[in-house]
């Protein structure tokens, strides 16, 4: 999908995620205290309440948890179909991201399926995206 995206705004909580992209890392905050995974990313651990938390690169593959086709061109030039999804990571327990899957028919995406990541990268934004696993 090659539909222009609305781009986070960048900060010191976000970047990490929002470019690791760049040199194919998919970064996840984790709490260096109590070892808890937090997205979307934040400063504070939810768990622990600790400040201690910094990006860790995670191998980027994971399940989808549930997903849908979007056939509504939500606005002019919006290509459809395309599958949004939740997607578990396999070594970031508790975290599940929402993101589209590319690179499969969409009716041959479904829950279960297993995906690895890949970066869309949009101005200064590596977005994740995800595509089915070999
Ligand atoms: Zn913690």
């Amino acid at each position: 999908m090659t539909t222009p995206r609305i781009l986070p705004r960048l900060d010191q909580d976000n970047r990490d995620f929002w470019t690791g992209g760049e040199v194919g890392e998919l970064r996840i905050t984790q709490c260096q205290d109590c070892r808890t995974f937090i997205h979307p990313p934040r400063p504070v651990c939810h768990h622990c309440l600790s400040d201690n938390v910094a990006a860790k690169a995670v191998s980027g593959e994971g399940t989808i948890d549930t997903c849908l086709i979007n056939y509504n061109p939500w606005f002019p030039g919006m290509e459809v179909p395309f599958v949004v999804a939740r997607v578990a990571l396999d070594d970031a327990p508790g975290v599940i991201i929402t993101s589209n899957i590319v690179g499969s028919p969409v009716d041959e995406v479904d829950f279960g399926d297993r995906v690895k990541v890949t970066f869309l990268n949009q101005e200064d934004v590596w977005i994740p995206l995800f595509e089915k696993a070999a």
